[in-house]
């Protein structure tokens, strides 16, 4: 079978590459998190093509510099690219990607030319690089206060199944992420307390006017198809300026580069990391970290998500979204997230 890495991949053994993996080895085995290298790839430099308009990197270019090997197709359709510290799937002519089993969503599908792989520069600087090079700064920012969302409320109910309103179950889950971020020791901004209506526009606002550190926005979510099937856990983050959103409905009148974009590279890591805890410990089917250009993210001022936490209208997930005690799982992981989130950031 022809691979589509025309180039073999192989890592060199010398002592500092040891010590190097050595540290890696550590933080990881610290931080539970799926770092690579302590720094990242300069894109720059990196064989590139310009596919479809866009600026696409050869993907065994940047898995060389990645320490990374390609161990073959897993189908005909797909690529594995690992190492000892992450796994990544790709699938040719597909937005999906998996790194170390959590379903991401790229803004442009990985194409295959002339048996060479290549994915989209703004997919590797804005969503793989971030998630696996999570970016050191000095000094590193804190996490101390968490806006927490809770989707809806007042004239506007949400989804709405049979007798049960969204805006209800989004103010009781944040609720008990609440009182076990308080445990912690983090302060919580709440945009509503009680069922009242806030504005899209107010919502990141009062984030930023607390000095939230990160803005969590809590919603479930239903499908528009009456028994379609779809049930499990998304989280979106803002879409980087220029690229396509996942799900695209509700953005309004497009914006270039907004103000959500300045934390692209938080965005991506703090859905990552939720996603992570959430997938893992409720054994919810994962739908993935998905790109939108909703409000609430587009105008946040600080690393923001907005996490869909199960559709009401999947009998499953509703058992789930309407039991107090599977709430309070729910609650637990969104918070086991945050936590990863913020010790990565921190260190
Ligand atoms: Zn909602």
């Amino acid at each position: 079978m022809n691979s589509p890495f025309p180039n073999a991949l192989c890592c060199r053994t010398t002592i500092q590459t040891a010590c190097r993996r050595a540290w890696s080895v550590f933080l990881v085995c610290l931080l539970g998190g799926p770092l690579i290298l302590s720094a990242q790839v300069s894109l720059d430099r990196l064989r590139a093509a310009r596919l479809n308009g866009l600026d696409y990197i050869e993907l065994s270019a940047w898995a060389t510099a990645c320490q990374m090997k390609a161990v073959g197709r897993a189908g005909n359709d797909e690529l594995l690219l690992t190492n000892q510290w992450a796994r990544l799937r790709l699938a040719f002519n597909s937005r999906k990607t998996e790194v170390n089993g959590v379903l991401v969503w790229l803004s442009y599908p990985v194409l295959s030319l002339n048996k060479t792989a290549y994915i989209s520069k703004t997919d590797l600087a804005t969503t793989l690089q971030p998630i696996l090079f999570p970016a050191r700064a000095n000094p590193p920012p804190k996490v101390r206060v968490i806006a927490l969302d809770p989707g809806h409320g007042g004239k506007d109910p949400g989804n709405l199944e049979g007798t049960k309103y969204e805006k209800y179950y989004n103010l009781m889950l944040a609720e008990e992420v609440r009182r076990l971020l308080i445990a912690r020791g983090l302060r919580v901004v709440m945009t509503r307390d009680r069922d009242k209506f806030v504005s899209l526009e107010d919502r990141p606002a009062l984030a930023r006017q607390k000095r939230a550190n990160v803005f969590v926005s809590l919603h479930f979510n239903a499908s528009s198809r009456p028994n379609s099937g779809v049930r499990g856990v998304e989280i979106y983050c803002v879409t980087p300026a220029g690229a396509l959103s996942t799900a695209d409905h509700g953005e309004g009148i497009p914006e270039g580069r907004c103000t959500g974009n300045r934390h692209d590279a938080r965005n991506i890591l703090l859905a990552y990391q939720v996603q992570k805890s959430m997938v893992r410990s409720l054994g919810m089917e994962d739908l993935g970290i998905r790109r939108a250009r909703w409000m609430v993210l587009r105008r946040a001022d600080m690393p923001a998500i907005l996490v869909e936490a199960g559709y009401m209208d999947d009998p499953q997930d509703a058992r789930r979204i309407y039991s107090a005690a599977h709430r309070k799982q729910m609650a637990q992981a969104i918070v086991d997230g945050l936590l990863a989130y913020k010790r990565l950031i921190e260190r």
